[in-house]
């Protein structure tokens, strides 16, 4: 259920607003907040392509999404927005804490999503971690790491947080979003994965989008996600 009070969600979506979203096929007819289609249009996002037309709706609403769409195709977006819009909704704030965690396979790809992040989530107020070890200094990061919103991580670096950060916190977590899922299980890190599922909330919306789907990738799927919507486009773009 919705926390009540002031901090009750604003605009939630339902399943009747589903159907009506679900022929949009520019950021602006969807039904996101004002801050995400400023970020969006300025970031010269205009029109969706086939995987976040297909995605989008489903996402906006809460559902788990199954997404399969080759490289190039736009899946970041595709799952950017749903987390910016629901901790919009949920009128996130600096002292609620974590609320969204992305996994990528990688720091590159860290890096580049975080970039996105920063671009299409500039008009929010949210606050992000690019948490990709290497040279940063972890120390630093465990200090501050309960003070982020959004965390954008590799499994290894994520795992070693909840494993020696004293009272990481993601007890409140809304969104967990797996992006490029069959290459993290490529890299080897099943068993990270699956620790790092181990020891967050149930209660969860969960975003899985692969280039390709596996095997390994569809047993990822039963693990983490509830009822997810497939969405699987093949698209000449
Ligand atoms: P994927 O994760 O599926 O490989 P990305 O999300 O990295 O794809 O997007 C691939 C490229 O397409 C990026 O350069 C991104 O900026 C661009 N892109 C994504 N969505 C759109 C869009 N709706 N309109 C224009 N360009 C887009
Ligand atoms: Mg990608």
């Amino acid at each position: 259920l919705p926390p009540l009070g002031s901090k009750a969600p604003v605009g939630r979506l339902d399943d009747e607003s589903f159907s009506r979203y679900a022929g949009a096929t520019r950021f602006q007819q969807l039904p996101i907040s004002q801050k995400t289609k400023d970020g969006l249009r300025e970031s010269k996002y205009i029109k969706m392509t086939d995987v976040q037309r297909a995605s989008l709706p489903h996402a906006l609403c809460g559902r788990d999404v199954l997404g399969a769409a080759k490289t190039g195709s736009g899946k970041t977006l595709a799952f950017l927005i749903p987390v910016l819009e629901k901790l919009y909704r949920e009128r996130w704030g600096p002292e609620d804490g974590v609320g969204s965690i992305i996994i990528s396979p990688t720091r590159e790809l860290g890096g580049q999503l975080f970039d996105v992040l920063k671009s299409a989530g500039k008009h929010h107020n949210f606050s992000a971690g690019l948490l990709i070890g290497g040279r940063k200094d972890i120390d630093t990061e465990k200090e501050h790491v309960n003070e982020l919103n959004i965390l954008v991580c590799t499994p290894g670096r994520l795992l070693q947080h909840m494993n020696e950060t004293p009272n990481f916190d993601c007890s409140q977590l809304q969104v967990l979003v797996l992006d490029e899922a069959d290459r993290i299980l490529d890299i080897g890190f099943k068993k990270d994965l699956n620790a790092i599922i181990s020891q967050i909330p149930k209660r969860r919306q969960t975003l899985l989008f692969s280039a390709t789907q596996t095997k390994s990738v569809q047993d990822l799927a039963r693990l983490s996600l509830k009822d997810p919507e497939y969405v699987s486009v093949h698209e000449e773009s």
